[in-house]
């Protein structure tokens, strides 16, 4: 009773274990699958109860307290009168034609995700590389078909990043988040408007699409207004205040004749409202005799001191005036940033009206940046995008 119970527990009911052997390869359960009045032609559907002879296959099977596992299936052979031809009982744990159980490659696919490495997993399973890639991707291909039909959420950031360089050309990855989940929506190949919408538009629902947040790139702005004719574009926050960082930098190696200190620097891209008195008076000695680099802080400064403002209308209004004071300036990073205030002034703005960042998608780009670490990089988008999409959901 005990050994029945125990051999329920191992294997599928079709199953019954005969003998137990062991290799230098590991343990070998040998089995015989257990008869049915009549079993069914795979091709045609026929079912037949001439039987044509007997076979046994040898399959891999998920292991035992880390000992590796074969099944030896004694099978009957069946003749279809209909087909005219031979065929062998299906086992409800192997599909046709494979030589691996299905929770054997289960286990394989759980051990690649969870190991830090694929090759400790090889070791681990002595299996080749070629069988690991194969059902992990699998697998993961499995997991996110449910995810087919699923429909645009309401609010969305996009943002980009570094995939592979190719020709001398840097590829990159757009990303494309869910900000009221928090979670990873989708992930496209490429930047350009054409390449996305090729890639998204089967998605369903693009109508009810409410809130889009993205930096500041031209691109994505054209593929929004395309794509989600309903939504409203947010402009990054964090994007806009580091708009002057560049100039900042520039401005302070002209002075200095290399990069500055590192820690200049620092406090000079910091928020003042957040340092102390004698740091800011520090700061203000240190800019007493560099008039450029001087105008361009207190620029960004008023960038930091408009996104202190409550209220869209005062903040249009204060915006319309910096963008008006700096529009002349002698000093050409000022007159960048005006041009390009007043050309995203919109999307800036929208900001005040409901307060959406794109913070989330950066933190998502770091997870997709680990992923290619822990990878050594990718040299195919689709194997990334399920490594990618399957570190973010599973
Ligand atoms: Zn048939």
């Amino acid at each position: 009773m005990l050994e029945k119970n125990l051999t329920r527990f191992a294997l599928p009911k079709d199953l019954k274990l005969i003998d137990i052997k062991t290799s230098s390869k590991g343990n070998i359960w040998v089995c015989e699958k257990v008869r049915q009045p009549f079993e069914t032609c795979p091709k045609c559907a026929t079912p037949s109860d001439s039987r044509a002879g007997r076979c046994k296959v040898k399959v891999r099977d998920q292991g035992v307290r880390d000992e590796a596992l074969f099944l030896v299936i004694h099978k009957h052979r069946y003749f279809c009168k209909n087909c005219k031809k031979t065929f062998t009982e299906p086992v409800s744990l192997v599909w046709p034609r494979r030589r691996t159980t299905q929770r054997f490659r289960k286990a394989l696919a759980k051990d690649c995700h969870n190991f830090s490495n694929l090759h400790k997993v090889r070791i681990k399973n002595k299996v080749s590389s070629g069988l690991m890639y194969k059902v992990y991707y699998e697998q993961i291909k499995t997991k996110l078909r449910e995810r087919l039909t699923e429909k645009w959420p309401t609010h969305i950031g996009i943002d980009e990043h570094f995939f592979k360089r190719k020709r001398g050309y840097s590829q990159f990855v757009t990303v494309i988040s869910n900000l009221k989940k928090r979670k990873l929506f989708e992930v496209a190949q490429g930047k350009s408007n054409r390449t996305l919408v090729e890639q998204l538009q089967h998605i369903p629902g693009r109508l009810d699409v409410k809130v889009v947040s993205i930096d500041m790139s031209s691109p994505y702005r054209s593929f929004v207004k395309r794509i989600f004719p309903n939504a409203v574009i947010v402009c990054d926050k964090f994007h806009v205040l580091r708009l002057l960082n560049g100039a900042i930098m520039s401005a302070g190696k002209n002075i200095e004749g290399h990069k500055q200190k590192l820690k200049t620097r620092k406090l000079l891209l910091r928020n003042r409202k957040k340092l102390d008195y004698f740091v800011r008076s520090e700061i203000d000695h240190y800019l007493k005799d560099k008039p450029e680099l001087n105008a361009i802080y207190r620029a960004k400064e008023q960038l930091f001191e408009l996104y202190r403002t409550r209220g869209s209308d005062r903040a249009s209004r204060k915006l319309d005036t910096f963008i008006y004071s700096i529009k002349n300036s002698d000093i050409k990073p000022l007159r960048t940033l005006a041009k390009t205030l007043s050309n995203w002034k919109t999307e800036i703005l929208q900001y005040f009206q409901n307060k959406w960042t794109n913070a989330l998608t950066e933190a998502l780009n770091n997870t997709g940046k680990l992923v290619q670490k822990q990878g050594y990089g990718y040299k195919s988008f689709d194997n990334y995008r399920l490594r990618f999409l399957s570190a973010c959901f599973f």
